[in-house]
Order: structure tokens, then sequence, then C-alpha cells
């Protein structure tokens, strides 16, 4: 047997592993950057339609929507963005305008609860794009108004809320299996964390508050 053909049939069980192996690799990054951009795509489509609606009054969130200002100018670089002079990013000008913005100065005040709800989410997040830290910061933010999550964050519908939730925090969301008032729910897992922030019972069924908490919310 000559030296090639013997170092050919030496080798060839490796690259019968190694091929597969190789394939199998190659699938799964490529699955993973469409989930990436597929989750950026969508994220991107919520934070225009959360901004649009804080532009025009109808959120409970503050002008850069509990977001930094670079995870703001971030979040902001759609193509379909350019409506808004934002993407200018005065430095200044910005400082100036969160000084004076009294959602974000109240936002500050609570800012515990914020960090607290914000870390329940991430602590969930699907982890497929870096996009769902900002969109956990705008969803806490909006935990902080006096109305349904889904009107504070000037989403259309509670459906697109359930949407927003279960693709970037999906084991929490599914959580949430008695249809419970988004707040409540993200406040009763604090609760349960050991924060005391809603629950007076020990369990739902014995609570006085249980309308507060379930139902629809419209
Ligand atoms: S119904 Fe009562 S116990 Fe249940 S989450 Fe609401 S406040 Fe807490």
């Amino acid at each position: 047997m000559n030296a090639v053909v013997h170092l050919r049939q030496t080798f060839r069980p490796v690259t019968d592993w190694l091929v597969p192996l190789m394939n199998e690799l190659k699938t799964n990054a490529l699955a993973s950057s469409s989930a990436k951009a597929e989750q950026l795509a969508r994220n991107q489509f919520w934070f225009r339609q959360i901004l649009r609606s804080q532009r025009r009054d109808k959120t409970c969130l503050p002008h850069f929507l509990g977001l930094s200002t670079s995870e703001f100018h971030w979040m902001a670089a759609g193509k379909r963005y350019r409506l808004y002079d934002e993407l200018l990013h005065d430095t200044e000008a910005e400082r100036e305008r969160q000084a004076s913005d009294l959602r974000q100065q109240l936002l500050e005040m609570r800012l515990d609860e914020w960090e607290e709800l914000r870390n329940l989410l991430l602590g969930h997040r699907a982890n497929n794009d870096d996009s769902e830290v900002a969109i956990a910061s705008v969803v806490a933010a909006g935990c902080l108004g006096g109305g349904h999550l889904w009107r504070d964050l000037g989403l259309v519908s509670r459906q697109e809320l359930n949407d927003l939730l279960s693709a970037n925090f999906p084991v929490l969301a599914a959580r949430n299996d008695r249809d419970m008032k988004w707040k409540k729910f993200f406040y009763k897992q604090l609760c349960e964390l050991g924060g005391g922030y809603v629950c007076r019972a020990p369990s739902c069924d014995q609570c006085s508050a249980y309308s507060d908490c379930f139902g629809p919310e419209t």
C-alpha cells in the first residue's frame, strides 16, 4: 500500500465526524444569527411604536423611554426612525431635556423599584439579541405608571404587549398562565422574591384584592 492511500485511510474516520460537526455548527450559527436579526427587527418595531406614542403624549414614559441616551440612540438607529430629530444626538440638549423631564425625575425617585423590575425581566430574557436589554428598561419604566401596562407603554392592545413579553422574556411571560394583569403579575413575582410590593394575603384565592389583580385589561 502506498503512503498516500495509507494516510487517507488513517484520516477518513476524522473527516467522517468532522464534516458533519462543521455542518451542524454552521447550521446552528445561521439559525442563531437569524433569531438575532428577527428579535432586533421585532424590538425596533415595538420601540418605534412606543416612541411614537410617547411623542404624542400617550404613555407614562419619559422622553428617552427609561433608557440611557446612548441606549436610546442605539435603538433609534432604524432607518424608518428618521422622522424624528433625536438622531442628531446633541448631548448638551439631551442633558438639559433629561434634567427638565418631570417623568424622568419621577423615574429617578423610584429607581430601586425600576431596577428590581428590570432585573426581574433581564433574569428571564430570551438571549437572542441585546435589544432585549433596552426593552426590559422600557417595560420597567412603563410599570411605574398608573394605568394598564400596554396603555402606559403606548402599545395598541394588551395582545401586543403579550407578544412583546413572550418574544423577549418567554419563560416569565409563560408563567402568567392565569392571565393576571401584567403589572400585578410582575409585582407579585417581586413579592415572592421578598420585595413585599403587592400581596396582602398568602394566596390569591383568599385575597380581598383579587379583582384588582385578575380580569381584563381594557
Ligand atoms: S390577588 Fe392578592 S395575593 Fe394575589 S397577587 Fe393580588 S394582592 Fe397578591
